[in-house]
């Protein structure tokens, strides 16, 4: 894993331990030896973590924090601050700030490593979806990311998965007024309970009689619907090694028994944080893409979608020597049907239109709204007769029974043309296929509408 860790502190012999200590772990370390070079740093990009020292002159660690957390440019770079022993008023205050982590001054190498690894790979999963993000060029994109994530107003649903009665009780007593508990005190009652619920955290205890907690962790790991909730190990001390390999299986964090409340509290709000806004992230993502390749009113693919497939179904057709097949529809007078029935009316027949296609083609078939009242539907492993029958059975399909419009119960008799095309031996290409069909359902259209034409070539 190379990362680029930024070691901030004015003490430069404190620089240089942590330095040496995360080179020896081939990550890639730059220092700052006060807050606004820190900043600069950041601001300068590249950075996927930053250790922060809590006093500095001038400007300390706090300010710094506070100051990364709320420029959209640097706020998602998670922040570990470096306080001094049982600070419990500095941790605090360092999450106020909107820290991410805090170690505790002298820094121990495991906890060193594995909070820099842990946030590590947190940071490229945000990377990920913020590039994703600003590539799709949604609009909400940037309000969302310039959000600061002060989303702690709701009380996180959190699993503990646990068999020990006086641990249970004592963790209870901590989240209390801070967490919803579920509680299992089975290990598979307690994956089945996390695939079915949406919780935002699950803690597991590494203390069960016969069973090895990492196993549960690696299956909530490869489950799709668990993949992305956080994990944290409630260990024991000594098991250092287990950790390790926890971390390697993709828990989030961990805590070692006796369990710090203030620790649990605060861990506990830096990981459902996160999962918050990389949901957030997430689902816009997904939103955007979808808003970008549909048609709005239809539901079926749009032309940017249909110019971005044809290509490729077309391109393997032909390697595979298999026929592919396309159709061009058109709904008939439909402008008398918007002149008539107002534009509700006509989006009404163009949705009713939509879900009467959907319904007669197959799930390989591309159907899209080329535009206005003109749809496509691409066929693959379809020849020229079959097509032609496809056609058919759609324009049947329309004919035969009136479109309801408004909610009045109106209803109005439509009907489509069809023109048919299919890819040729030999030298053929998109634009001619296209063109084929075009002529084709021009050729509908003037032999009085209500059909379909077939162009052999
Ligand atoms: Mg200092």
């Amino acid at each position: 894993m190379t990362a680029r860790i930024l070691v901030v502190d004015d003490i430069p012999a404190n620089v240089r331990l942590l330095e040496v200590r995360l080179l020896a772990e081939y990550f890639e370390v730059l220092t700052a030896g006060n807050g606004p070079d820190a900043i600069e740093t950041c601001e300068n990009g590249k950075v996927d973590v930053v250790l922060l020292d809590v006093m500095m002159p001038g400007i300390d660690g706090f300010e710094v924090c506070k100051r990364l957390k709320s420029d959209p440019a640097t706020s998602h770079i998670p922040v570990v601050m470096i306080t001094a022993l049982d600070q419990v008023s500095d941790r605090v205050r360092g999450l106020e700030a909107g820290a991410d982590d805090f170690l505790t001054k002298p820094v121990n190498d495991l906890q060193l490593m594995t909070r820099v690894k842990s946030l590590v790979r947190l940071k490229s999963l945000t990377d990920e979806l913020r590039l994703r993000a600003s590539t799709t060029r949604n609009i909400g994109i940037e309000e969302l990311l310039s959000r600061n994530f002060a989303t702690e107003d709701t009380k996180p649903k959190v699993l503990l998965v646990d068999e020990r009665k006086s641990s249970i009780e004592r963790i209870r007593k901590m989240l209390r007024g801070s967490a919803e508990l579920d509680v299992a005190t089975d290990p598979n009652a307690g994956f089945f309970q996390a695939a079915e619920t949406a919780f935002e955290c699950v803690l597991i205890s590494t203390a069960f009689a016969d069973f090895d907690a990492l196993r549960l962790c690696s299956q909530l790991r490869s489950l799709d619907r668990t993949r992305f909730l956080p994990i944290m190990l409630l260990a024991d001390e000594g098991e250092e090694g287990r950790i390790i390999r926890g971390l390697e299986l993709g828990i989030n964090d961990y805590l070692t028994r006796p369990i710090d409340q203030h620790e649990l509290t605060a861990r506990l709000r830096t990981q459902v944080r996160r999962k918050r806004y990389n949901d957030q992230l997430r689902a816009s993502v997904t939103q955007t893409i979808e808003m970008a390749v549909t048609d709005g009113l239809t539901g079926l693919h749009n032309r940017r979608y249909l110019d971005s497939h044809l290509e490729t179904l077309f391109d393997r057709a032909v390697a595979r020597r298999r026929p592919l097949s396309v159709m061009i529809t058109d709904l008939d007078r439909f402008k008398s049907i918007n002149d008539a029935h107002g534009h509700d009316g006509g989006d009404d027949v163009l949705r009713e239109f939509a879900r009467r296609l959907r319904k007669n083609v197959r799930g390989i078939d591309l159907a899209c709204r080329f535009g206005g009242e003109e749809f496509v539907v691409v066929m693959p492993d379809t020849d020229g007769p079959i097509a032609e029958k496809v056609a058919e059975r759609i324009r049947a399909e329309i004919a035969q029974a009136p479109f309801a419009i408004g909610s009045a119960g109106k209803t109005i008799e439509v009907t489509v043309s069809v023109g048919v095309s299919s890819v040729l031996r030999g030298a053929d290409t998109v634009a001619a296929l296209m063109k084929r069909a075009d002529l084709a359902l021009y050729e509908a259209k003037s032999g009085g509408r209500n059909r379909v034409v077939a162009k052999a070539a």
